[in-house]
Parts: C-alpha cells; structure tokens; sequence
C-alpha cells in the first residue's frame, strides 16, 4: 500500500490524484523560469522542477546558475504558488535548500548511492525524491532509501527514470516493470520521469502513459518555453503546447483507474 507523503498543506504525493512536476532541465535566467513557471501553474501542475546545481557528464557543459539559480526558482515558485523540486548534489549545499524551504529535494541518478549525502537528509524530514541509479536494481535502491528512513527520513519518493540498456535508439530503457513491482513492494509513492528515458521529445508522451497505465504517481517532465535554445536537454524538452497534451492524455489514463491528475 502506498502511503501518501506530505508536502504542504493540502499537497500530497501519492495518493487519488498524481501530480505532474514540469519545468526546465536548469533554470537559466528569471525570465526563462518563470515564461515557464507561468504556463505550467496555468495547465493546472502544482510543482515547478528545475535545476540549479547541474550533473553535466561535461565539465565544460552548462553547470547550472547554482545557489543565484536556486533562489530565482524559489522566488519565481512562490509567485505562482507552485511547489519546488530542486537537485542537490553536494552536501555542502543542504544548509541553503533548507533555509529557502525547497519543496521537495532531488538526489539524482548519479548520486543514488552517495551514501554520505543520503545519511545527511536522514536527519532531515524534508520530502526526498530518490532517483533511481542508472544500473541500479530494485533492492540497491530500495536500500539507498533505508539510509534515508534509518536517519528517521521516511519522506520519500522514488522516481524510475531509465535504465542503461544496449539499445541506442534513445537514451535509456524506461523500466515500466519496476513501477509495477515498486508498488507490490515498498510503501513509497513512484513517479516516472520518462523525459531522461526517452531523451528525445517525441517518445515523452507515450512513455508517460505506459508510466500511469503501470500504476505511477505522477510524473516529472521536462519542458521549455522555447526547447530550441534551452542550454541543456533540449532534445527531450516539451514544448508548452506539447505539456498541455501530454496531460490532458495521462489525465483521461488516470480516470481508467479511478484516479486524476
Ligand atoms: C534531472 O532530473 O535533471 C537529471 C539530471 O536527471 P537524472 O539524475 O535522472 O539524470
Ligand atoms: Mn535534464
């Protein structure tokens, strides 16, 4: 049974209604945030994602506006009374995500075992979504996690983002069978993440519904207001108009299943 988590009043992931979290791959500047903040609050989503400590697998890649780029996605949340979900990389950083009340922390793929960083949001009770690492089987996961409710953290969510597979025709193999079998084994709300699974735009939509069809709790897309000049991600950025239907289709899947984004 999955058991809701909290994460405002009135706000929870988990249970009768899935939640869609969009945004950008990284903010990039205040008016980029927030032409996107702006349609997403309008297509009814309540979380805004967006990264501002970026894991680029280049080090002369876009990194992300840091901690300038952290405050302009809390401040642009706020005016749209949107929640923030936000990547933390370094647990030099945690004290500046919690003094600024990030909604919802991200570890990401690569850092699903960085254990150091996990035992450090244990002493939290700040809701944590736990990507899944991208060779990492269901129990590893599932044990990254207990670092997190061994330190009294039991605010977790996971997010299935795609595997590594041998397959090149995109960018990781959506694992639609671990939202099955997470959902049999563990009490924590899954969210699918199908834009890192597809890397390219046009298979967004239709893993996204194979992701609520499996039984997920919402989904976290990636979305630009103008994908062609986004600084990273571009190939798998929705566009504005592109979100809208992707959500109106995962909406009418969720209804087949008594259940409503
Ligand atoms: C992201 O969500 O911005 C991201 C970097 O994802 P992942 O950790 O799944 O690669
Ligand atoms: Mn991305």
């Amino acid at each position: 049974m999955t058991k809701p988590i909290k994460i405002r009043d009135g706000l929870t992931i988990g249970g009768q209604q899935l939640q869609l979290l969009a945004g950008p791959c990284a903010i990039e500047s205040r008016s980029q945030i927030e032409a996107i903040a702006d349609y997403v609050k309008a297509y009814g989503a309540n979380f805004l994602r967006g990264g501002a400590f970026k894991p680029r697998t280049s080090p002369y890649a876009f990194q992300g506006l840091g901690l300038e780029g952290l405050e302009l996605m809390v401040s642009t949340a706020k005016q749209y009374d949107l929640a923030v979900i936000t990547e933390l990389m370094d647990v030099r950083k945690l004290e500046h995500f919690l003094a600024l009340e990030v909604d919802i922390i991200q570890i990401g793929s690569r850092n699903m075992q960085n254990f150091d960083l996990l035992r450090a949001l244990g002493e939290t009770r700040v809701p944590v979504l736990l990507k899944r690492g991208m060779a990492a089987t269901l129990d590893e996961w599932l044990n990254a996690a207990e670092y997190l409710v061994a330190g009294g953290n039991e605010n977790i969510i996971l997010c299935e983002r795609g595997i590594r597979s041998f397959e090149t025709s995109y960018r990781n193999c959506l694992d639609v069978s671990a939202v099955a079998a997470l959902k049999q084994r563990c009490p924590f709300p899954v969210i699918v993440d199908p834009s890192h699974a597809a890397g390219k735009s046009n298979l967004v939509t239709p893993l996204a519904m194979a992701a609520v069809a499996a039984g997920a709790d919402g989904l976290l897309i990636e979305t630009h207001h103008n994908p062609e000049e986004a600084l990273s991600d571009r190939e798998q950025a929705l566009t504005p108009l592109q979100l809208k239907a992707l959500l109106q289709q995962a909406d009418k899947i969720a209804r087949t299943f008594d259940r409503h984004f």
